[in-house]
């Protein structure tokens, strides 16, 4: 089959690579065995995560999932990534994040078997390897070639719908067209070396039944799939009001079998006080402080306060609590204080994870840039908050204009956390000149009205329907 997979060890998926190409809901190639990112609940917390420090990230982040979300996290770091050798029989040894066998069905690759079975049927064996995880892998032990058994491969068509739920694909009512009281045996087939769908033929030796795969795509197979049973391979269970959504039959690895959902904030000095800086920076370990001796206590974990004394320094711990209670209930928007930071930049407030320099415009666009500032250290921020399936997000302006019904939650329960990673970058800050820009809007709308009226005549001499034409270009006007 032509899609091209992308084979790694999760090794090498790094943090920021975890939360977007590879997060949880979403499939991921090994070497020998196609898996899926688990939920929330599954993964190792305890093991190796760090918390990040972002409050006003954090707040956004409570706004859509609730106030229960108490901590920013970074993925659990892998063995190889911290350098640290762990024993080969321990579970993070080579995977920092729990996954799982997905799909569940397999095909036996040797061309004279080709058996499509489930896991659950026993006729695979799982061989792990005890060394690297990551390259462990079921084998047909009974099969028709002689010799080693072969390593089995994942059936590569799955079904979805636009309400985030991913399914096995249903091999035994779609080459029976229905429920059967068989007692199937499937084999899927490739009949030419295209590799193309219409080549790909499943059948049942018991009862000799043949279906081809482009079926599935057809408009009889997508009435006959369209049925979803809801089900949530991350979270390990079914939803249980039944799914209104249109199933449909996808690709293993298809872009659209996942969608990630992120929030991100753009580090922003909140103080000019270099003091309130490093409290901000450190604030995951000083909001449990309740005095002065705790923050002796939390001494060795505290980046850049040696030259404070703690009475100094829990002096603007209690400065800083009392500030974030008052704002507690005030609404969270995250873009407007990044442009406030941006659009008048103090060098006073740069730190080590914020600097900014003004410079002069282009001369050629000085009447179109008003500013043009120099984010020479920046530091992003991002957390998953959820995903989808089949629909992107990113098809959406705003976040909260996304339904939320199709958002896929990350945990069977309201999480507590979010996985979060950080990028440090830099980058330019452009603001244009609001005259220019209202300048430019008023010329294109004189523009609009005369390709319109040009359009509508050259329309007219060569007798094309007109009315028409008017009609889709309010439509147009209205999307
Ligand atoms: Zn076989
Ligand atoms: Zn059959
Ligand atoms: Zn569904």
């Amino acid at each position: 089959m032509s899609t091209t997979s992308d084979r790694r060890k999760i090794g090498e998926i790094r943090p920021s690579q975890l939360l977007y190409t590879f997060g949880v809901g979403a499939t991921v190639e090994l070497p020998n065995l196609s898996v899926m990112v688990m939920g929330l609940d599954d993964w190792p917390v305890e093991q190796g995560t760090t918390e990040i420090s972002e409050p006003r990230l954090l707040k956004a982040v409570q706004g859509e999932l609730g106030p229960q979300v108490a901590k920013l996290l970074t993925p659990p770091l892998t063995s190889e990534s911290t350098g640290v050798a762990s024993s080969p029989f321990d579970d993070t040894a080579n995977v920092g994040v729990p996954v799982a066998p997905f799909p569940r069905w397999k095909v036996c690759p040797h061309p004279h078997c080709r058996l499509l079975a489930p896991i659950q049927s026993g006729l695979f064996e799982l061989k792990l390897d005890p060394y690297r995880k990551d390259r462990s892998r079921y084998v047909h032990r009974i099969c028709k070639k002689p010799g080693k058994p072969p390593t089995v491969v994942p059936a590569r068509f799955l079904v979805a719908c636009e309400n985030g739920h991913l399914d096995d694909f249903p091999w035994v009512e779609f080459v029976h067209r229905g429920k059967t009281d068989c007692r199937y045996e499937l084999r899927l087939y490739e009949l030419g070396a295209s590799g193309e769908v219409a080549d790909i033929q499943v059948e049942c030796v018991k009862c000799n039944k043949t279906r081809r795969m482009s079926d599935a795509f057809s408009d009889e197979g997508r009435d006959e799939l369209s049925q979803c049973r809801g089900r949530q391979p991350h979270l390990r269970k079914y939803d249980e009001d039944p799914c209104k959504g249109k199933q449909r039959a996808i690709l293993l690895g298809a872009s659209n079998s996942w969608f990630p959902i992120p929030l991100s904030v753009l580090s922003i000095p909140t103080s000019s006080d270099k003091l309130a800086q490093l409290i901000e920076m450190n604030w995951a370990e000083l909001e449990e402080c309740e005095s002065g001796r705790d923050v002796k206590m939390k001494w060795r974990l505290l980046k850049g306060l040696a030259t404070h004394t703690e009475d100094q320094i829990w002096e603007a711990v209690t400065k800083r609590k009392c500030s974030s209670a008052q704002e507690e209930d005030e609404f969270v928007d995250v873009r407007r204080p990044e442009w406030e930071v941006f659009s008048n930049p103090d060098s006073s407030r740069n730190s080590r994870n914020f600097k900014l320099r003004v410079v002069d415009s282009p001369k050629p666009y000085r009447h179109l840039l008003k500013k043009v500032v120099l984010a020479e250290r920046l530091r992003e921020v991002r957390s998953l908050i959820g995903f989808t399936r089949i629909e992107s997000p990113g098809e959406y302006t705003e976040l909260g204009d996304f339904p939320k019904d199709q958002r896929v939650p990350l945990s069977r329960t309201v999480p507590k956390w979010v996985p979060t990673s950080e990028i440090r970058g830099e980058g330019v800050f452009l603001q244009f000149s609001e005259h220019s820009i209202e300048m430019w809007v008023k010329k294109t709308k004189e523009r609009e009205g005369e390709f319109f009226e040009a359009h509508r005549r050259w329309r007219l001499n060569r007798g094309l329907n007109t009315t028409l034409l008017a009609r889709q270009v309010s439509a147009l006007a209205r999307s």
